[in-house]
């Protein structure tokens, strides 16, 4: 990195610093091109907080997301890679080096991995928004503690719903599975173990319409999609696992997107804009793995090694 003044210039900004960003990391430090990482506000990204990872290749056992995330950190780091606890604001594509504006000043980068993840979807349903923190959460690692023999809901049919869920069962006394279909999209294995639970219940073919409490949670307002018929249901806690959305706001504009807001890449994790590339969450709806974000950082930096190389040379 050479410093003038507020101005740092880099030849790998990676922005994110989830699987994605941390492994991009790892792969530009060692081609020894002194990448620089901006963490945003979580280091680890959303790894970090599930509280264990089973499906990440050389943990036989799982190892906890913060564990992960901060494992990729040091590996970085040993190679040369500088992570700072910075966020970036704005990013200029249009001129060379790009300009990235963050927290603490202003960076120059001859190439740029974007890795900024995305983030839980809310319902959108009155009481919800007030009640974040008072029983509302997106985040059981986070938030599971708070509810030791406390009743706890989850809405959500998928892999999240039903791991985050299952991890809460060792707090809560019960958790209900709120789902708008009669059918699970979670895998097999986390719907027999969920199923097998003796504190986890199900409601089916039911949406929740509103969150009910003054200062915490004490009710939801169901109905039912398939008779119309509304109920509540009393809760201590509200957990939502219906999805994400990419963090790609800063980049409207100036690289190509899909229509659900994500980066559009090649096979080479390369973006519309020369010499800059996506990896992880923000460029892939359909895995949301740690290893395929892991390696999809990987093929970013690769590449982006080979880019400098050919406008070097
Ligand atoms: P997901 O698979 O997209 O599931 C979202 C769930 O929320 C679906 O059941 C969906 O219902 C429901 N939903 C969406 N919008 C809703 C709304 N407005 N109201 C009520 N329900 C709504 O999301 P995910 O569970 O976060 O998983 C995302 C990806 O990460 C998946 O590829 C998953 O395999 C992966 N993942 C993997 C693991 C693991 O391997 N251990 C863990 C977590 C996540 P419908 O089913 O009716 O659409």
């Amino acid at each position: 990195m050479t410093t003038n003044g507020d101005e740092r210039h880099v030849k790998v900004l990676v922005v994110g610093a989830g699987p994605a960003g941390l492994s991009a990391a790892l792969y530009a430090a060692r081609a020894e091109l002194a990448p620089v990482v901006l963490t945003g506000l979580q280091l680890g990204g959303q790894a970090a907080l599930t509280h264990v990872i089973e499906n990440y290749p050389g943990f036989p056992t799982g190892v906890g997301g913060a564990e992960l995330g901060e494992l990729f950190q040091k590996q970085a780091e040993n190679f040369g890679a500088k992570v700072e606890f910075d966020m970036a604001h704005e990013i200029d594509l249009s001129q060379r080096p790009f300009k990235v504006t963050t927290d603490t000043g202003e960076y120059k980068a001859d190439t740029l991995i974007l890795t900024t993840g995305a983030n839980p979807n809310p319902l959108g349903i009155p009481g919800e928004s007030e009640l974040i923190g008072r029983g509302v959460s997106y985040c059981a690692t986070c938030d599971g503690w708070f509810f030791k023999d406390k009743k706890v809901v989850i809405v959500g049919g998928g892999d999240s719903a039903f791991e985050e869920g299952l991890f809460i069962t060792r707090y809560a006394s019960s958790v209900t599975v709120i789902h708008r279909r009669d059918e699970f999209r979670a895998s097999p294995i986390l719907q027999k173990r969920a199923k097998e639970h003796p504190k986890m219940n199900f409601i089916l073919d039911t949406i929740v319409t509103e969150v009910v409490g003054s200062d915490k949670v004490t009710t939801l307002k169901l109905k039912n999609v398939k008779t119309n018929a509304e109920s509540t249901f009393d809760t201590d806690g509200l957990f939502i696992f219906i999805g994400h959305t990419p963090n790609t706001q800063m980049f409207k504009g100036q690289l190509e997107m899909s229509d659900l807001g994500y980066v559009v890449v090649n096979d080479k994790m390369e973006t519309s804009v020369e010499g800059v590339y996506a990896a992880g969450e923000i460029a892939d709806p359909h895995f949301r793995q740690v290893i395929t974000s892991a390696g999809m950082g990987a093929a970013a930096a690769i590449q982006a090694t080979r880019f400098l190389e050919a406008v070097t040379a």
